[in-house]
């Protein structure tokens, strides 16, 4: 395992604690995902960078029992510097206990944990491309880039309409919008694949950055491949266990300048280089 590597994104500071917070507010954004604000004792909002989450200690109910910590984006902070953001799509027992947490009730959490984009406030320009929840783990390097002037075009892909969040997503940013989606095939790969080359070409963006979806992944992959002036950067998500790269359950191949190399998704990563994740790999 390497700790550094031109694979990954920037390295955090490590400052990694556990905190008891109490939940400020609590609700549905739409009929999948929540939003939760919580507040620690302590500035958390201020050691915690974009690309960077947390173990999440779900309650157990009379349902659900979820016995390991739950990993997710930090989505925001603020506006006070003891309290931070979580966008997330109600799925297992573990964010389905989460639901019913009551506003001043209590949840521990575990973090910052990870690296963070590479983002620099000299780039003119950045591409993102976000799907589904991807859009939590984005939504502070849209803040990053509309607090440094940096131009932002926006490629959103969902289902439908009722899914894509672009409210949520750039949260009073200005940026140009692209809204693709599965119910009109807008989202396809070939039609993606025809846009993003277009947007790229005619923007010349500093960087790419994506998450949320393997196909998009891979697309943006081979698109790069054309281009390899342009940073590219994805934050992946992967089912992990202890989320502080002790287990060793989150790690992918990656192809580190010819060197391929297993790493962390916890440790090493979130934040990957796009054009070094390795795609379909049979564990040995
Ligand atoms: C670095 C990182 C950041 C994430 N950020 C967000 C976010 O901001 N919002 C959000 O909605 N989701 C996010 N996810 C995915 C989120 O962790 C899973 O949706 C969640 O753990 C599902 O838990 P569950 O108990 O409801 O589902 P279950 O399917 O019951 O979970 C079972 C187990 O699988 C793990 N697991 C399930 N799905 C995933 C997944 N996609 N990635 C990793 N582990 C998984 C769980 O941690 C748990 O241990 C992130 C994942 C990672 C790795």
């Amino acid at each position: 395992m390497m700790s550094a590597s031109p694979c990954c994104g920037s390295e955090a500071a490590a400052t990694v604690a556990s905190y008891r917070c109490k939940v400020v507010e609590h609700h549905w954004v739409n009929p999948r995902y929540r939003y939760i604000r919580l507040e620690a004792d302590a500035p958390i909002a201020r050691i915690t960078r974009a690309g960077q989450f947390y173990q999440l200690k779900c309650p157990t109910t009379l349902e659900h029992e979820p016995f390991l910590l739950r990993p997710m984006s930090v989505y925001g902070a603020g506006p006070e510097d003891s309290q931070i953001e979580f966008l997330y799509n109600v799925t297992g027992v573990g964010t389905r206990a989460m639901a019913t947490l009551p506003e001043n009730g209590y949840m521990d959490i575990v973090g910052p944990l990870g690296n963070t984009f590479t983002f620099s406030p000299a780039y003119r320009r950045i591409l993102v491309v976000a799907r589904g929840v991807g859009l939590a783990t984005m939504a502070p390097l849209i803040k990053l880039a509309a607090k440094a002037s940096s131009d932002i075009t926006a490629v959103m892909s969902a289902r439908s309409q009722a899914d894509l969040m672009e409210k949520e997503f750039l949260r009073g940013a200005n940026a140009e919008v692209h809204s693709v989606f599965d119910a009109d095939g807008t989202s396809s790969v070939e039609a993606m694949d025809v846009l993003l080359r277009r947007l790229i070409d005619e923007q010349r963006p500093d960087a790419v950055y994506t998450c949320g979806s393997h196909r998009l992944l891979m697309l943006l992959q081979r698109v790069l491949g054309d281009y390899p002036q342009i940073v590219g950067e994805v934050a992946m998500e992967q089912r992990m266990a202890c989320g502080m790269g002790v287990c060793l359950s989150c790690v992918r191949l990656f192809d580190c300048d010819g060197d391929r190399t297993f790493l962390r998704v916890c440790r090493e990563g979130p934040v990957f280089s796009i054009r070094q994740v390795v795609g379909e790999v049979e564990f040995g």
